[in-house]
């Protein structure tokens, strides 16, 4: 289960392990408002860490917040400079492709962020690009669902 940061107006921080990505953001622990979850950034952690792990983006569309630009824009700058860094550090490198959707649509060939960050290259659209990216799989051999 991944663990997230969630961070409260009241200026409270902490880290929770929940089940899944969409999950719930938990109550705030010290006031009981609503917590937001803080996008893991490694620049808080000074250079010398790493960037996430390839498996710690979201793995499914719903996790991309739909499709939506900025969380995917931010994803793929994370699996871009982990990617870098892999290449600088093979003993950390992760013997597979990061995957941006596996479910629904993209159920039978999950998008993958190299495949979503090629395709948004062209469009400068993130959105556009997941849609030609299922269109290509419904174009393919794989049959509409
Ligand atoms: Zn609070």
């Amino acid at each position: 289960m991944p663990v997230y940061d969630y961070t409260c107006s009241c200026g409270t921080r902490f880290e929770l392990m929940v089940p899944s990505w969409s999950s719930p953001a938990p109550a705030c622990p010290d006031c009981g408002a609503e917590t937001r979850r803080r996008p893991p950034s490694p620049a808080v952690h000074g250079r010398a860490a790493p960037p996430p792990s390839m498996s710690s983006a979201p793995q499914s569309w719903e996790g991309l917040n739909s499709g939506d630009r900025d969380t995917i824009t931010h994803w793929r700058r994370t699996v871009e400079a982990r990617q870098e860094f892999e290449s600088r550090h093979p003993e950390h490198h992760e013997h597979r492709d990061a995957i941006a959707a596996h479910e629904g649509r993209f159920e039978r060939k999950p998008l993958t962020y190299k495949e979503l960050a090629s395709r948004a290259a062209t469009s400068k659209d993130a959105t556009q690009a997941a849609a030609e990216a299922s269109r290509a799989r419904r174009t393919g051999d794989t049959p509409a669902t």
